[in-house]
């Protein structure tokens, strides 16, 4: 009865702080009502996701995953099931209680069909001792500016022991990049009857109307021998198929896709192991899209969806904040697109290569959440906009290391003007679009929070 009445408290004060901080306008209101709610009831996170009436699904991996459980949940919610999703990209468990109770009713009730929660890849294990997922996805294991100097090992191995412990409690699907080396041998030493692996990636793909091929870093991957993979294809960073000389391969995808890229969409062809293959159009730019689009395609099929929907969900996905959001600012065309790390923003700056009618506008900061170095940017290929002759504005608390970072990768520095104030910035950069042009704005995470804040004073 106690309980009950803190997890009502609990949840009523979580929801009267997100509307206040929404009316307020101090920002999307994710964290704090959240962290305090779970102060109140420890248990509430627990007590509202167990009230899902079909799969609790979550999604983890370094990058795609807020795009990929934005995808899930339009595939999902054109299948008519009502889902709860962390929107807005607060992967914690704070961010994850809000979204929570937001949904909830004021006495404790969650009416919703599917869970749809994106996890930081460090939260999967205190996550799984307050719920049991019935799926989990992981999306890809690339070096992160955080752990650049560590062992990506280190996260496929936390990812592990989560997941091994949930599969112990509730029957667990992983659905995993077969084309991911790292992410295709999750739990392979691990045979517990609770587990189901199910694998996705790509044989085939193309790209048309793009400039000459375009180097993207690469990551040096051994396999669990110690030896590393040889590959017949690579498609970005370390995703391709691969094999080892100790017998590990590439695993068999139960969906597999090809894909046929273009500036600023592609068109996928999705087939699953049982059924007629379909094309589904992806409205957003680049092959890691492609992978998201696949992966949301895999979750979907594995909870019934109809290919149906899933074609219809992707094709009407809006983008959610700033991962690939399309919007209009002053007037302006704007594209939107998170850069955390060397393969991630290398894939971002093809799009902008490849369109003639691009400007664009880096703000780099180096707060706690996007990584205290900065050093990554150096990984990331800017050499392929060496030559570019239009203006470049370069912001944020690291203004001068991207200007320089640019400068070296060839772009004549009368070119970069420099503003740390990113409100200026983001005026000069937008007084530089003229019609039928576009500005690409790539932010780091805390510069994508002050952009968010910008732009409802703006409009
Ligand atoms: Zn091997």
């Amino acid at each position: 009865m106690f309980r009950s009445l803190l997890n009502i408290i609990s949840i009523n004060i979580a929801k009267l702080g997100i509307r206040i901080i929404k009316f307020l306008k101090l920002g999307s209101g994710t964290n704090l009502p959240g962290r305090i709610a779970r102060k109140i009831s420890p248990e509430i996170l627990a007590h509202l996701v167990k009230q899902t009436k079909k799969e609790i699904i979550t999604v983890t991996g370094t990058n795609g995953k807020t795009t990929t459980a934005g995808l899930i949940s339009s595939i999902f919610e054109k299948q008519g099931r009502k889902t709860v999703h962390n929107r807005k990209g607060a992967n914690m468990l704070t961010g994850i209680t809000s979204a929570v109770a937001e949904k909830s009713t004021l006495n404790g009730k969650l009416d919703c069909d599917n869970c749809i929660l994106e996890l930081d890849e460090a939260y999967l294990n205190p996550a799984f001792e307050e719920f049991n997922p019935d799926i989990v996805l992981v999306t890809n294991l690339f070096r992160d500016q955080l752990d650049r100097y560590g062992e990506l090992n280190t996260t496929a191995k936390k990812i592990e022991s989560a997941v091994e412990k949930s599969a112990k409690i509730k029957p667990l699907r992983l659905v995993l990049n077969a084309d991911d080396p790292l992410v295709s041998g999750i739990t392979d030493n691990f045979d517990e009857a609770g587990l189901t692996k199910i694998f996705y990636g790509f044989e085939k793909i193309e790209h048309v109307n793009q400039q000459e091929k375009v180097f993207s870093p690469q990551e040096t991957v051994n396999c669990r021998c110690t030896k590393p993979f040889t590959y017949e294809k690579i498609f970005y960073g370390h995703l391709g198929h691969y094999d080892c000389s100790c017998g590990v391969k590439r695993p068999n995808p139960r969906v597999s896709g090809r894909a046929c890229i273009d500036v600023n969409h592609s068109d996928i062809v999705i087939k699953p192991e049982n059924c007629e293959e379909f094309p589904v159009r992806v409205n957003l730019p680049g092959l890691y899209n492609c992978y998201n689009a696949l992966a949301a395609a895999a979750i979907a099929l594995e909870a019934g969806i109809s290919p149906e929907n899933i074609k219809k969900g992707i094709e009407n996905y809006s983008t959610t904040f700033g991962r690939a959001e399309a919007l209009t600012l002053k007037g302006k065309e704007v594209l939107i697109q998170l850069i955390k790390n060397p393969i991630g923003a290398t894939e971002v700056l093809k799009t902008i290569k490849n369109d003639e009618k691009g400007k664009f506008f880096i703000i780099i900061n180096d707060n706690y959440a996007d990584g205290r170095d900065v050093s990554w940017l150096w990984d990331a290929n800017f050499e392929m906009l060496s030559g570019y002759d239009k203006i470049a504005v370069v912001s944020g608390v690291r203004a001068y290391d991207m200007a320089i970072r640019l400068k070296y990768a060839g772009i004549s520095s009368k070119n970069i003007i420099v503003k740390e104030n990113i409100k200026e910035a983001l005026l000069q950069a937008l007084s530089g679009v003229n019609n039928g042009e576009k500005l690409y704005v790539l932010p780091t995470y805390t510069a994508l929070l002050e952009l968010e804040k910008l732009k409802q004073a703006l409009n």
